[in-house]
């Protein structure tokens, strides 16, 4: 049995220690401009019945990790080069490829943002639906709507089985939604990937699908990667968070102790940026400043140009991720000031 212990690695994993592994996984595009590093060296785990939340702000890879895990990264322009992605302790980027494409959907799913430019707006919903089992499972057309009509009701589309024959532009923004998520569940996979699930959706419809989200995972007990920039969501639902920046992961610990306590500037300016109701009255702060080129990233420490904190050390020495106190992790070399111990 190997033993891998990347530099940036969150634990020297042991092979199928858990139900997904991503170990030091880097993507690139390379495009006319230069190349630019997505991903650089990340590595976190899923086990089943959690919800790691992954959070960042735009363009900090958090997203590109999640189409490397679903095999969706055009290349080229994008490249995986480098790292592993183990499912039940199997590197899925070695697998054969028809393997791969019958595990991707059937064992690890994912719902996107935009509900509407990922469903096909020519094929009714049930259809679409409904190839899911045709595809994976080659159940009959007359038996997949069915199942269709089934998992529609489940993730609470009203008068589902008249609905089955409703084009996508038909279905509200929230109900769009759960057509998406009834098409991700449909082979009963155990890892769901939720790739900003509610952002184009209002406050109210938000909290539904979080809710629904929340009790189809309890029912089938799948692990649940939760890719947001918001705050409140991650709060209220993640069991652990991943904090990336510049295309790694800054801080990672379990949501009570990294909400509380945070251990890197980065999380405490994101958590200083957003109004909280146990601090009425108090100022926001943003983080100054815009995330990095990511074909241009800074040397050192790549938050080093917004950070409050940043020395002549942090210009020039990148800090590994590293643990600060037992079960959380922190990539800045002051660590142990920011955080509160
Ligand atoms: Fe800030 Fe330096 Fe820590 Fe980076 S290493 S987060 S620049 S204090």
């Amino acid at each position: 049995m190997t033993v891998t212990a990347p530099s940036d690695s969150l634990h020297p994993t042991v092979p199928g220690a858990h139900l997904l592994e991503v170990e030091d996984l880097s993507v690139e595009f390379r495009t006319e401009y230069g190349t630019v590093r997505a991903v650089n060296e990340l590595s976190y785990h899923l086990d089943r019945g959690e919800t790691l939340a992954i959070l960042g702000e735009s363009g900090s890879g958090k997203s590109v990790s999640a189409q490397a895990i679903m095999g969706i990264i055009d290349t080229p322009p994008g490249f995986i080069t480098s790292g592993e992605i183990r499912y039940q302790g199997r590197d899925i980027l070695q697998m054969p490829k028809e393997e791969q494409r019958a595990m991707r959907g059937a064992e690890i799913a994912i719902v996107f943002q935009d509900a509407l430019s990922a469903l096909n707006p020519v094929f009714t919903v049930g259809a679409q639906i409904a190839e899911m089992f045709r595809v994976h499972r080659g159940t009959s057309k007359k038996e997949a709507m069915v199942h269709a009509g089934e998992l529609m009701d489940k993730v609470r589309i009203p008068s589902a089985k008249d609905r089955l024959k409703d084009y996508p532009h038909q279905f509200s923004g929230g109900m769009r939604q759960r057509v998406m998520m009834a098409m991700a569940l449909a082979l009963d996979p155990k890892i769901l990937i939720a790739d900003e699930p509610t952002t184009a959706l209002d406050v109210t419809v938000q909290a539904q699908i979080m809710d629904l989200l929340l009790e189809l995972q309890a029912d089938n007990g799948m692990g649940l990667i939760l890719i947001t920039h918001d705050l409140g969501v991650v709060g209220e639902v993640a069991d652990r968070v991943a904090v990336m920046y510049a295309g790694r992961i800054v801080e990672t610990g379990g949501i009570n102790e990294v909400f509380g306590n945070p251990g890197h500037p980065y999380t405490v300016g994101l958590m200083n940026s957003v109004p909280r109701v146990d601090q009425r009255g108090m100022r926001l702060s943003p983080i100054v400043g815009a995330p990095p080129n990511l074909a241009d990233i800074p040397p050192g420490c790549s938050f080093h140009p917004r950070c409050p904190r940043a020395e002549v050390r942090c210009r020039e020495e990148r800090p590994l991720l590293r643990e600060v106190v037992l079960g959380r992790r922190s990539a800045c070399h002051f660590a142990e000031e920011v955080l509160d111990v």
